[in-house]
C-alpha cells in the first residue's frame, strides 16, 4: 500500500478541508473511482501531524479500493481522516462542516463510520450532506456492520480451513481471537456455535469477562503474546493493525490467520515470511469485507435489506477460496494474490466505463 511519496502517481483525488470556527481539519482521499463512488468511512483521530494524517488516508483509500474491488461492489475506494481527538474535539458544527466537504464532491466520496465515528456521527454528516452511509436504524441505515464483519471473517475461515485441511468445519480446532471487542465477540459466538475450541484475549478485561459469562466454554489467556504461543489452530486478530510482526510470526503455533482487523502484516515483508513458515493467511481486507458490503447495501434503491446483505457476506467464503488457490498456484503470498484479484477487477469492469451509454 503507498505512503505520501506515491500521491500524485496512484490516487485520484486528495482533499484537504479547513473550517477554523469549528476547528474542523479533515483530508479526503479518493484512491479510484473505476468501479463506482469510492465508498470508506471517517476515521476521526488524534494524529500527530498533518503528514501522519495524510500517510494513513492515503494508505487506507487504497485499502478501501481493494476491499470493495474483491469484496465485488460495483463501489470504488475512498477514505476520510479527521484531524482532533473524537472525545473532545467533535461537535456538531465540526461534523456538519465536515459534512458540507463531502457534499462538495458531489457524490464521488460516499461516507461511513470508522475508529471513532459512530452511526450517530453519520446521522449529523447526513444534515448537509447526500452521500452517507452507516447511519442509525432509525434514519434508515444499516446499524452495527460489526455483526456482518463477524459473519464474513467466520465464513473467510472456514474457507481457509476448507484451504489447509481439506475440511472447512472448525469443530474441535482450537481458535484464539485477540481483542473480544464489537466484531471479536461475534466471531466468538459463531465459533462456539460451530462447537470450535475458543480462547481468548483483551486488554479490557471487562469484555473477557461479559463474553465468558455468556460462553462459559471460553477460555482466556493473560495477554496476545500468550495467545499467540499457546497451542492454536487458528489465530484471528481482531484488536488493532500491525497483529502479525517477525516476532508474533516466529512465535505463532497455529496454522491459520484469519481475523478482523485492518492492516494485520506490520509491514510488506511480513506476507513472504509467514508463508515461509507454513501458516496460510486470509488477507485482512479480504475477510472483514462483510462490514462494507453491510453499508453499501443503504445505497440499494429498495432500501437495506440484511438477509440480502448476509446471502452476499456468504460469498466471503468462496473469494477467500479463490484468493488462497490463486496464491498457490501463481507462487505468491496470499497478499499478492489479493491484490492480484483486486486489480484485475478494477481493470477489467472498470474498463466498461469507457464504453459511450448514450
Ligand atoms: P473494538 O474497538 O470494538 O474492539 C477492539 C477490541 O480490541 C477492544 O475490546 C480492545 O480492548 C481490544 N484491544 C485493543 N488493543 C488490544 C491488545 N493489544 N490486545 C488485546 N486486545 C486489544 O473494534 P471492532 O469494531 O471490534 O474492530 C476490531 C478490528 O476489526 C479493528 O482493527 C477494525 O478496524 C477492524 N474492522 C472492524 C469492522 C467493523 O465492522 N466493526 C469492519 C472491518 C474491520
Amino acid at each position: 500500500m503507498s505512503d505520501p511519496s506515491s500521491f500524485g502517481t496512484h490516487h485520484e483525488q486528495v482533499v484537504f478541508c479547513h473550517d477554523e470556527a469549528s476547528g474542523l481539519r479533515a483530508i479526503i482521499a479518493l484512491y479510484s473511482t473505476a468501479l463506482g463512488p469510492a465508498l470508506g468511512g471517517t476515521r476521526f483521530y488524534p494524529y500527530a501531524s498533518e503528514t501522519e494524517a495524510l500517510a494513513d488516508v492515503l494508505n487506507l483509500s487504497q485499502g478501501m479500493a481493494y476491499k470493495n474491488a474483491l469484496a465485488g461492489l460495483d463501489l470504488g475506494g475512498g477514505k476520510a481522516v479527521i484531524i482532533g481527538d473524537p472525545r473532545t474535539d467533535k461537535s456538531e458544527a465540526l461534523l456538519r462542516a465536515y459534512g458540507r466537504f463531502v457534499q462538495t464532491l458531489h457524490g464521488r466520496y460516499l461516507t461511513a463510520c470508522d475508529v471513532g465515528t459512530y452511526s450517530t456521527d453519520m446521522d449529523v454528516v447526513a444534515r448537509e450532506c447526500d452521500f452517507v452511509t452507516g447511519r442509525t436504524v432509525e434514519h434508515g441505515g444499516a446499524g452495527d456492520s460489526s455483526v456482518l464483519t463477524a459473519f464474513g471473517v467466520h465464513q473467510g475461515m472456514r474457507a481457509a480451513a476448507q484451504f489447509t485441511w481439506g475440511d472447512a468445519s472448525l469443530a474441535g480446532r482450537r481458535v484464539g481471537i485477540a481483542g473480544v471487542g464489537k466484531v471479536g465477540r461475534h466471531l466468538a459466538r459463531h465459533l462456539v456455535e460451530e462447537d470450535a475450541r475458543v480462547v481468548v484475549t483483551d486488554i479490557d478485561a471487562e469484555a473477557v469477562s461479559r463474553l465468558v459469562d455468556q460462553y462459559p466454554s471460553i477460555e482466556t489467556v493473560g495477554s496476545t503474546e500468550e495467545l499467540i504461543a499457546a497451542d492454536l489452530d487458528v489465530y484471528a486478530p481482531c484488536a488493532l493493525g500491525g497483529a502479525l510482526d517477525e516476532h508474533s510470526v516466529e512465535a505463532l503455533t497455529a496454522r491459520i490467520v484469519a481475523g478482523a482487523a485492518n492492516n494485520q502484516l506490520a509491514h510488506e515483508g511480513i506476507g513472504k515470511l509467514v508463508a515461509d513458515r507454513g501458516i496460510v493467511y486470509a488477507p485482512d481486507y479480504c475477510v472483514n469485507s462483510g462490514g462494507v458490503i453491510q453499508v453499501a447495501d443503504e445505497l440499494d434503491p429498495r432500501g437495506f435489506s440484511f438477509d440480502r446483505t448476509k446471502a452476499r457476506a456468504t460469498g466471503i467464503f468462496d473469494t477467500t477460496l479463490a484468493v488462497l488457490e490463486r496464491a498457490a498456484s501463481d507462487g505468491v503470498t496470499t497478499v499478492e494474490a489479493a491484490d492480484r484479484q483486486a486489480e484485475q477487477r478494477i481493470r477489467e469492469i472498470g474498463r466498461l466505463g469507457q464504453i459511450h451509454l448514450p
